[in-house]
């Protein structure tokens, strides 16, 4: 376990007063490790591995395909036939393979086997002409010799994965392609990390549940909803600690309680300048915790560190906490670009880059050198197949509607200026395919 002194010096290499995002993010992967205390692992069916973390390499029991078998419908022969000299090709049909329906003698020279996708090969066959490319007649099939190649439309057994070799790597998050693919190899439980279990809160006493009422000055708390479906989308556990109000005791109370129980603590709010004072002090106590202030926007003041449950820093059990800001916006960004990679790596997943694509910019934006900005922006695709780029409009760091409006982050890099209509730009889609 590192300790509370290796913390501090990792992060004095920077000035806290203006770490770049690249300097933030390397901080917190030198601190996410994947968990090694308690049982690590559990075996679940195949249904219940979706978006799972496995925990071993899969090896493959089986050849698949189990046989060698017809890539298309048409006929089976042995292609020694093909050197014959002629242009064409004659040949009698001995019989029919189907998938499922074996045929099961070697035919002859002059002899072929009507063929279905999936068929096993026939003893003795080792190429498929294509029925395209066949005059049949009667029981005799021509074609051109130079129609098909030796070896030709055939699977191998074995060629879409091999017995005995590693099918699927530990760390790997088992996405749909990977339940059939478990599937094909007649695999119906996996061992799986069990799930990495955040705590989060909301602070803030303007902040109200869904379900009371506003009253004047107050509003709803979205972070924790928002915080909620980003972290279950990641397919870790969540425990919900509510809101806290702005006073030490409860903040000690939720901070205490959500190290006790989760590895992950995330909280929203109470890390601007104002809050700081009352919050580091307290943290100071529990823990190793940082405060940034991160050149990106949104999502500047963030405090990274870790607590302990014990009664002392560097007692009871450790957690892994993000005091993210509090507005909505910034909440997402930091969780997307500081605390997603976190999660993943102490999840025992392997690294996922995020998708970034090259889009030009349709209108000139605003930019500050200096800070890397993430803008809400809605990419479409021209006639030509290039991404063009706008954003959503009014990019404040508390205008939710902004994420909901758009399709992608527009990341401005840290040294760049303005932008002007034309130039390129990158970003991050929010869809995945898989
Ligand atoms: P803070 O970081 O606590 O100074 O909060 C910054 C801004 O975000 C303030 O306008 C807060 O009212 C707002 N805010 C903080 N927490 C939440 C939340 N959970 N839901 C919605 N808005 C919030
Ligand atoms: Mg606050």
């Amino acid at each position: 376990m590192t300790t509370s002194k290796e913390f501090s010096a990792c992060v004095a290499h920077y000035d806290p007063d203006a770490l770049p995002v690249e300097a933030a993010q390397e901080i917190v992967r030198q601190w996410a490790m994947p968990r090694t205390r308690g049982g690590l692992v559990e075996r679940v069916g195949l249904h219940d591995a979706l978006g799972r973390v496995l925990a071993c390499d899969v090896i493959s029991p089986i050849d698949v395909p189990a046989f060698d078998n017809s890539a298309m419908d048409g006929y089976a022969f042995a292609s020694a036939s093909l050197t014959r000299g002629a242009d064409t090709l004659d040949l009698a049909v001995a019989g029919t393979a189907l998938a499922g329906r074996p045929f099961a003698t070697a035919p002859d020279a002059s002899q072929c086997v009507r063929i279905m996708t999936g068929a096993l090969m026939p003893p003795g066959c080792d190429t498929v002409v294509p029925q395209e490319h066949v005059m049949r007649a009667g029981d005799t099939i021509r074609f051109p010799v130079a129609s098909v190649r030796s070896g030709q439309n055939r699977r191998l057994s074995g060629e879409d994965l091999a017995k005995g070799k590693p099918a699927l790597r530990a760390g790997r998050v088992v996405r749909a392609s990977d339940l059939g693919l478990l599937a094909s190899l007649g695999i119906g439980e996996v061992s799986v990390r069990k799930r990495l279990v955040v705590a989060f809160f909301s602070t803030g006493d303007e902040l109200r549940s869904v379900g009371e009422t506003l009253d004047p000055g107050s509003l709803y708390d979205s972070n924790r909803y928002t915080l909620f479906a980003m972290l279950k989308r990641l397919g870790v556990e969540t425990i919900d600690l509510g809101i806290v109000r702005d006073d030490r005791a409860s903040l000690e109370r939720a901070l205490r309680e959500a190290t006790e129980s989760a590895d992950v603590v995330i909280s929203s709010g109470g890390v601007s300048v104002g809050d700081a004072d009352f919050t580091r002090e307290l943290m100071n106590s529990l823990g190793d915790v940082a405060f940034w202030k991160i050149a990106m926007r949104p999502g500047r003041p963030l405090a990274f560190g870790r607590l302990w449950s014990g009664a002392r820093a560097g007692t009871g059990k450790p957690a892994l906490f993000f005091g993210l800001p509090g507005n909505p916006v910034a909440v997402m960004a930091t969780f997307y670009f500081i605390v997603r990679e976190a999660l993943l790596a102490m999840s025992g997943a392997e690294r996922q880059a995020l998708t970034v694509v090259r889009a030009i910019s349709a209108a000139p934006m605003k930019k500050r050198a200096g800070r890397t900005e993430f803008q809400r922006g809605i990419a479409t695709r021209d006639d030509d197949g290039r991404w063009r780029v706008v954003t959503t409009g009014p990019q404040g760091s508390g205008v939710l509607s902004s994420m909901s409006d758009a399709n992608c982050f527009i990341v401005l890099e840290h040294a760049r200026g303005d932008i002007d209509s034309g130039d390129e730009v990158e970003i991050v889609p929010f869809d995945g395919l898989i």
